[in-house]
């Protein structure tokens, strides 16, 4: 905490004030030289405050995914809580898995480990058994179990981690967001040096010059908004927790809300990857099973009595070449690791075969495992090899397969999943490699197995549609399979197309012409397939959000603008490659991502807007008391824009941060540009800055007058001065009251939204106004402000500026909405191509 204090106190707009502060103790203003002390401590504790709290949210998302591991206790697998694994436990580990702690390899079987989190070497490294094994290290390829050696902060990873500093990298929204930064702080020392020089010529003492331009400076500088920034993305990866979206970092929530093009996978995403086996086919007869969940019990349907060896043998295969099986948890039958490999396991133990028993006698001896580029995988048993996996993939490895073919067609027709198991005897040989196990395999017969669609799709496709999001379909599975599923939940248009991996066209151009339709359906896609089509959609200028679960999947993960992996499903490798993890696994999950990312997106636009307009008000009176060449007095003190800057920007804008998700938002088309955008520049620089101004300036003016002063008479000084001025206090006071309201929508009547629905920005403007009564009306504080109690006319005016600003606004947007009318909504149909964002070349 202290020294990220500390960091606060010394960073880029610290420094500047301490050189300001600096500035006004030479030039002998010891109480403007306190004062921006106060600024600068202030402001570090609210950053400090702020990132912790967004720290705090960020670890109870870490916690919400627990990485879990399978370790095998008492002679039984079991999975457990990575943080649960001992010294001495014994790991069983397998691709996609992240390794949980130090631990010795005792079989290693192919094992391929990627140890780039470790030494950066990039290319992932075999191991041999015996060999050690770190914490943090990804299995990418084999499987092997091991012993574990030493966990948490015994770990080499954890060693380097205390090497390391922590740092976050900085992410495209912080570096713009400093941008936009580093050009105000800019502009202000600019305008504060400008100043400086003209009232030096005005023949002003020093010491007024220096005042000023400190007090520009001060005024300019937007110290709140990094802050701001982070607890509002903070907030809103809290509001995605709650709807089971997991933000693995805060930029993510920001991209999210420009998204304009989906690619879901099919299972588990779009269906609920509860899978069962509903029929076998063998040459010999076939069998049509009816049974829920995973349970052993079922109604088996044969269509000749004859067929029961040769599916029994088809079973025992398929359940001896999968890890994933089913486990009865205190009554109720759960799957574990893969689910099609679950059902598999199920479906052997729902024609009687003892699984547990089987794959304990009959261990396979070598395994290559299920590989999504190839889209099947081996095992090397005592005295067999068995493939199972895609009918496309394995038929053609088969001599004669009958009419197999015909078969998959009206399987994968009716929306199954199929795959297809083959055999060959061993014959003592000991392959070197996958092709050669393969080799020489015979068709035993398939299994199709049903998956249903998850009930909330069709309405999160719907709202995609209305929000402008194109969705595609980009799946492994067998073309007719995602045809089917792909029309069942209404994701392909009429006539879509669906696409098959193999036959994409090479150029990248010509691809994203063929792949920019909404419904868009690709099959049989493999993880470099699924990379090209994120580069090529994201060439025709969209925000690519991609799904993915395998090991294969991480470069599309990175590749695309938002990488979405599953909380359950998948291998810990995607899930550390994406920026997005959906807990449920649910496709509607990001569709609600993408709500609560623009929502973030608008609010850090309301804050915007808001914090800049006061900037506005604030610099008004030194212009104008420069083009008078210093004869109009200066309606408003340093001292008072620093209370300003203080007491009443920092609440209210946290408070728009947290603004909830306006219900139209997804209904047009995505949000997304430049955070800075014309409508927060014309509604801050144009609308009601200048009318805050006026107002404020008016104020001064109307008090002066009631006062005794008249035009043409010199300037009054003293009590009557203050008085003016503490009425242009409270009117950029109450006016940035009003104006916080007017925030909450770019597009609609405050009232509208009803006025306490924010309740954090009543209670933030309510302590406001306390906070500004405080130092107008304290005679200590307000004689040090330069202000005093404004005479009634000040206060009429003062007053006066809520309702005008709040109706000049309205007007405002009402003149807006009609000039955009012509245009219809963005609603059904798709993206128009000019709402995409365009994208950065770097
Ligand atoms: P999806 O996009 O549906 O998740 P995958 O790439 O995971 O597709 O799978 C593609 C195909 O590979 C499936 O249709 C199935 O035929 C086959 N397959 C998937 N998982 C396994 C497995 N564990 N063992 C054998 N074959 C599999
Ligand atoms: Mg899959």
């Amino acid at each position: 905490m202290l020294r990220r204090l500390l960091a606060e106190l010394t960073h880029f707009f610290a420094l500047l004030l301490w050189g300001a502060s600096a500035l006004a103790f030479v030039s002998g203003l010891p109480e403007l030289g306190i004062a921006i002390i106060a600024v600068i401590v202030v402001n570090a504790i609210f950053a400090v405050v702020q990132q912790a709290r967004a720290d705090r949210a960020a670890d109870r998302l870490q916690q919400m995914l627990p990485t879990r591991v399978t370790v095998r206790r008492d002679g039984r697998r079991r999975l457990v809580d990575a943080i649960d694994v001992v010294v001495g436990d014994v790991l069983l580990l397998e691709s996609g898995d992240r390794v949980p702690a130090d631990a010795r390899t005792t079989a290693a079987n192919r094992l391929l480990v990627d140890t780039s989190m470790l030494t950066g070497e990039s290319a992932a490294a075999a191991v041999e058994s015996g060999a050690a094994l770190f914490a943090g290290t990804f299995v990418v390829e084999g499987d092997t179990t091991a012993v574990v050696t030493a966990t948490g902060a015994q770990t080499r990873l954890a060693g380097i981690a205390r090497m390391t500093t922590a740092a976050h990298p900085d992410t495209p929204l912080t570096r713009g967001l400093r941008g936009v930064v580093r050009v105000t702080a800019g502009i202000a020392i600019g305008a504060g040096l400008l100043f400086l020089v003209i009232s030096m010529l005005v023949g002003d003492p020093i010491r007024d010059a220096f005042v000023f331009a400190i007090g520009v400076t001060v005024a300019l500088v937007p110290e709140g908004l990094l802050p701001t920034v982070t607890l509002s993305l903070a907030l809103g990866s809290e509001r995605m927790a709650k709807r089971r979206i997991l933000v693995r970092n805060l930029e993510a929530v920001e991209t999210l809300g420009s998204t304009t093009f989906i690619c879901t996978d099919k299972t588990g995403t779009l269906t609920r990857n509860e899978m069962t086996v509903v029929r076998a086919w063998t040459s010999a007869g076939a069998v049509s099973i009816d049974g829920a969940g995973y349970a052993p019990s079922a109604a088996l349907d044969w269509a000749s009595p004859t067929a029961e060896p040769a599916v029994r043998a088809l079973a025992i295969a398929a359940e001896r070449c999968s890890t994933g099986y089913a486990e009865d948890a205190g009554g109720t039958w759960r799957p574990h690791g893969d689910p099609m490999e679950a059902a598999v396991d199920v479906f052997a133990r729902r024609l009687g075969v003892d699984t547990d028993a089987d794959r304990r006698s009959s261990p396979p001896e070598l395994r290559f495992p299920f590989d999504s580029a190839l889209r099947r995988m081996a095992v090397v048993l005592a005295d067999e090899v068995l493939v199972k996996g895609a009918p496309d993939t394995v038929l053609p490895l088969c001599g004669d397969v009958g009419d197999a073919a015909t078969v998959v067609d009206e399987l994968t027709g009716r929306g199954l999943r199929v795959i297809a198991v083959a055999a060959a005897p061993r014959g003592g040989r000991t392959p070197s490699n996958q092709r050669e196990a393969e080799a020489d395999v015979r068709l035993l017969g398939l299994l199709a197995l049903e998956d249903p669609p998850r009930d909330d799709v069709a309405d999160a496709l719907a709202a995609c549609r209305r929000a402008g999001v194109r969705v595609g379909m980009i799946t492994g599975d067998h073309p007719a399979t995602a045809r089917a599923i792909a029309d069942e939940v209404g994701l392909r248009g009429p006539d879509g197309p669906v696409l098959v991996g193999g036959d994409l066209p090479a150029d990248d151009q010509h691809l994203g012409a063929l792949l920019d339709h909404d419904g868009v359906v690709v099959a049989r896609v493999s993880p470099e397939d699924k990379l090209r089509i994120a580069r090529a959609l994201q060439a025709r200028g969209h925000v690519v959000a991609m799904t993915g679960d395998g090991v294969n999947d991480a470069p599309a993960l990175h590749e695309a603008d938002i990488g979405v992996a599953m909380g359950r499903g998948g291998t810990d490798v995607a899930r550390e490659a994406a920026d997005l993890v959906l807990l449920d696994d649910s496709f509607a999950g990001i569709v609600a991502g993408i709500e609560q990312g623009r929502a973030t997106y608008v609010n850090i636009r309301r804050f915007l807007t808001y914090h800049l307009t006061d900037n506005v008000a604030e610099l008004t009176p030194f212009v104008v008391w420069a083009l008078s060449g210093g004869q109009f007095p200066l309606a408003l003190g340093v001292l008072q824009i620093i209370a300003l800057d203080l007491g009443t920007d920092t609440l209210s804008a946290v408070a728009l941060g947290a603004e909830k998700p306006a219900k139209h938002l997804l209904e047009g088309p995505p949000v997304g540009g430049r955070l800075m955008n014309a409508t927060v520049l014309r509604r801050a620089f144009g609308v009601l800055g200048p009318l805050e101004a006026l107002l404020t300036m008016g104020a001064f003016t109307v008090s002066l007058v009631a006062l005794g002063w008249r035009p043409g008479d010199a300037f009054p000084s003293g009590p009557d001065l203050m008085a003016a001025s503490g009425a242009a206090f409270m009117t950029v006071v109450l006016a940035q009251t009003a104006n916080a309201f007017a925030c909450r929508s770019s597009t609609r009547w405050p009232g509208s939204l009803g006025w306490f629905t924010n309740r954090l920005l009543v209670v933030a403007v309510l302590a406001e106004l306390a906070f500004s009564l405080i130092v107008l009306w304290w005679p200590v504080v307000a004689g040090v402000l330069g202000q005093a109690n404004p005479p009634l006319a000040g206060w009429a005016v003062a007053l006066a500026s809520m309702p005008t600003l709040l109706a000049v606004d309205a007007l405002d947007k009402r003149l807006r909405r009609r000039r955009a009318r012509p245009h219809p909504p963005a609603a059904a149909g798709g993206v128009p191509g000019a709402g995409l964002r365009a994208r950065p070349t770097a």
